[in-house]
């Protein structure tokens, strides 16, 4: 059963500088050296980033990939916060790691998507965490899972986590696809309408996997209304020992975030917030329409179901349903509705009315 989280907005957490938008979190996908830490950490701080991430120990695919520096890395990160004072993040992926960064004054920790996946790692972790004053970021699990997604937030909000946020990094697929994981979008989108006071991050890095992916993703993090960013970033990418494809130099961050195009919350401009009132009230209308239009199907539909059942008739009529769609895919075009948005509607609607005939067969 989902409820409500009860959590600390981010900017009690005093971490980012709010007043220039987006929130970034940027540094190498792996610590793999003090020397690249914190010449890293360096070329970061000095145009203003204010989190450092860096991965410890590192989910990778294959055995025998290099795993990361485990706790002696820590000790750099103790540095960089001495040093450039500079909040510093770390992947836990199980309780051991929770209490190494306790010990060692990490600032915040993230969960990796394929711990997310894990409800027992969750669990673990959560309880490690138990009441603890440190912020946690989840990211998505590698899987398209909204549910999957919440019960993570859930399990560490119980367990006295009021500082939580998310990361979207996109989901594994396999389809062919221009990025290493696919944006879906959508999945985000409705994660942030369900919990508006989740500081949301995308992580553009691990979605495009690419650097030539890097600007169109933020960017489109940021015209979805996402709050930050967090970036790979690597004082030398080609011989970095993970994700060497995706990082860039601190320079390249800078002018990456220099070219993004941020969009406003909202606006205290009068012609802009009554054009936008009025326009919403005519779509309220005609969401009421459609819902009164779905319904007066349904009904139709159910009518139909009975029809079927008295005269023994299969529920699916698949030639006639490829004739409504095809037919509906045509129209659209006349309205300016592409084939995939009519398909999709015009499948879910068929989907439910299906489900509704099957549901008085069953009586
Ligand atoms: C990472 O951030 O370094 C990482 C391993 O990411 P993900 O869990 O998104 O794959
Ligand atoms: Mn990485």
């Amino acid at each position: 059963m989902e409820r409500p989280l009860d959590t600390i907005p981010v900017s009690e957490w005093g971490f980012f500088d709010e007043s220039i938008p987006p929130l970034v979190i940027a540094g190498p996908c792996s610590a793999e050296s003090e020397l690249q830490v914190m010449m890293t950490a360096r070329g970061l701080h000095d145009f203003g980033i204010h989190v450092f991430r860096a991965g410890i120990w590192k989910p990778r695919t294959h055995p025998g990939s290099f795993e990361g520096v485990g706790t002696p890395g820590l000790k750099w990160l103790q540095k960089v916060k001495k040093e450039y004072g500079m909040k510093v993040c770390t992947e836990v992926a199980n309780e051991k790691h929770v209490y190494e960064c306790v010990k060692y004054g990490v600032d915040m920790v993230w969960i990796g998507a394929r711990t997310t996946a894990n409800p027992f790692m969750m669990q673990e972790i959560a309880d490690a965490l138990r009441d603890s004053e440190i912020p946690v970021l989840v990211k998505n699990p590698v899987n398209p899972d909204l549910d999957l997604w919440i019960g993570a937030l859930e399990r560490l909000n119980r367990a006295g986590v009021k500082k939580l946020g998310v990361i979207h990094r996109g989901f594994s697929t396999v389809q062919k696809i221009p990025y290493r994981n696919h944006p879906g979008w959508q999945i985000a989108v409705e994660l942030r309408t369900r919990y508006p006071q989740l500081p949301f991050f995308a992580d553009p890095s691990h979605m495009g996997g690419s650097r030539a992916a890097l600007k169109e993703l933020s960017q489109r993090a940021m015209d979805l209304g996402l709050d930050g960013l967090m970036v790979e970033s690597h004082c030398d990418p080609g011989c970095a020992l993970s994700d060497a494809a995706q990082q860039i130099v601190p320079s390249e961050l800078k002018a990456l975030l220099e070219g993004l195009t941020v969009r406003q919350k909202g606006t205290n401009d009068k012609e802009y917030n009554e054009n936008i009132e009025q326009l919403r009230s005519r779509i309220d209308v005609i969401d009421e329409d459609i819902l009164l239009s779905l319904g007066s199907r349904m009904d139709i539909s159910r009518k139909i179901g009975q029809f079927k059942k008295l005269h023994n008739i299969a529920i699916v009529q698949a030639q006639r349903w490829d004739e409504v769609l095809s037919s509906m895919i045509e129209k659209g075009k006349d309205y300016g509705l592409s084939e995939s948005f009519i398909s999709s509607v015009f499948n879910a609607i068929h989907d439910a009315s299906v489900a509704e005939q099957n549901r008085i067969l069953e009586e």
